[in-house]
């Protein structure tokens, strides 16, 4: 190919090598121009869960844009939006009884602030500050930073980020301080919402908590009459063993955020749930308490189309029982790689398994991240280590074969990387 005009996401051009060329996408394998296949064990950023191309999503793609394409989403409606919307309210867990159509996981997270700060005012309550958790990831635009951690990501956007009151990450032994400053944080019921990723961090390195930690940080929420937002747009769609996560705690949030899987990873959909309460906030005589919200494409007919074939699979075929059979192997890899002491910190929750390597330098800017990713791809791996830590997230296809030559690259592209 020509020299490249695409100016690519997270990446340092002067330093990287040139991107691969995909020619097409198949269950667990991206196909290069090059006639190589590559294992997709990060599921291509997380977002595809049953695997690359599922036939019936793809039907469903191609039947649907027989039909509607973009079309105005205020004054009209149309059957997938109306059908995925109710679909959507089934299946989450119990009270978020509406759906507001984003079109990417970091919008999803900027309407939930939306509303929670909209219900509060036309509320006339003075609540406009958001409690965080350390360590948080929600999105690259300006209002998910703002909720995020701080780092090299968005140093120079600082100036535009907002402030929010951040609780410690619940690491082992630190549950009750993190407990303890939501109360804090929420008694003064200054806080609009307190907004969280549940069970599982994603971007701030696949670090897990005790479902009864996010039971315990919602009854404290619950106690303030704080919203209470779960983003599950990494975690939603069966990646911690649960279609949600949420319902490993027994929660029901107020708000729920979901993308990334809930079109299987096909095309770009995401979704905004609310409960009665939130939406009731804005219902009113009052045209200015609407929610001021949307994009061109909200509820895409044909994302929406996706989106209900993936809840067809979900129910026709034994997801659950794939993403158990995964968790089990998982589990059991990821704690042998431990005994190496090259490794610590072994850890998992559903299909996402991640290891830390001892290295000089840790964090995301550690050196042994893309030399990592290199050696992997030189063994047509897919893997995109966060820094210093190696993390597994495969689509739900992959067989146990697969999964095992994942398992045995580890150590083995580790041993490559620090031989050189
Ligand atoms: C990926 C992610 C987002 C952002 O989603 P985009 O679709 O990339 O905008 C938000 N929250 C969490 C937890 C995520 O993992």
């Amino acid at each position: 190919m020509s020299r490249s005009c695409v100016w690519r996401p997270f990446t340092q051009h002067a330093v990287e090598p040139p991107a691969l060329e995909v020619i097409r996408t198949d269950g667990a394998y991206l196909e290069l121009s090059d006639g190589r296949r590559v294992l997709d064990a990060i599921s291509s950023w997380w977002v595809t869960t049953h695997g690359h191309r599922h036939p019936r999503i793809v039907d469903a793609i191609r039947t649907a844009a027989e039909q509607l394409d973009q079309l105005i989403f205020a004054g009209f409606t149309h059957e997938p939006a109306e059908r995925l919307a109710a679909e959507l309210v089934g299946l989450a867990p119990p009270g978020l009884d509406y759906v507001f159509y984003a079109d990417s996981g970091s919008t999803s997270v900027e309407v939930a602030l939306k509303m929670a700060l909209g219900a509060a005012r036309n509320r006339g309550e003075r609540r406009d500050r958001i409690v965080v958790m350390e360590h948080s990831y929600h999105g690259d635009t300006v209002g998910a930073m703002s909720v995020g951690a701080r780092g090299v990501f968005n140093a120079a956007y600082e100036p535009l980020l907002f402030n929010v009151d951040t609780i410690p990450f619940p690491g082992p032994g630190r549950e009750q301080d993190t407990l303890d400053a939501l109360e804090t944080f929420t008694r003064d019921r200054r806080a609009a919402a307190f907004l969280v990723e549940p069970l599982v961090l994603g971007a701030g390195g696949m670090l897990t908590y005790a479902p009864r930690v996010l039971t315990e940080l919602r009854r404290i929420a619950a106690g303030t009459d704080t919203l209470f937002v779960a983003d599950e747009v990494m975690t939603g769609w069966g990646r911690t063993g649960t279609l949600f996560a949420c319902e490993q705690a027994g929660v029901a949030p107020d708000i729920l955020c979901t993308g990334k899987g809930v079109t299987g990873g096909s095309v770009p959909l995401a979704a905004t749930l609310a409960s009665a309460e939130v939406f009731d906030a804005h219902y009113s005589a009052d045209r200015s308490h609407a929610l001021f919200h949307s994009s061109s494409y909200t509820a895409n007919p044909i994302a929406c189309a996706a989106a209900l074939a993936n809840v067809e699979v979900w129910r026709t075929e034994p997801v659950l029982d794939r993403i158990a059979r995964l968790a089990e192997a998982q589990s059991r890899q990821v704690e042998a790689l431990a005994f190496d002491p090259r490794f610590s910190t072994p850890r998992a929750c559903g299909t996402i398994a991640a290891v830390d390597v001892r290295a000089p330098t840790v964090g995301y800017l550690a050196e042994i991240g893309p030399k990592l990713r290199a050696e992997f791809l030189r063994r047509d791996l897919l893997l995109r280590p966060l820094g210093n830590v190696v993390y597994v997230m495969p689509p739900y296809c992959m067989t146990a074969d697969e999964l095992d030559s994942i398992y045995d690259a580890i150590p083995a592209a580790v041993s490559a990387v620090t031989r050189l």
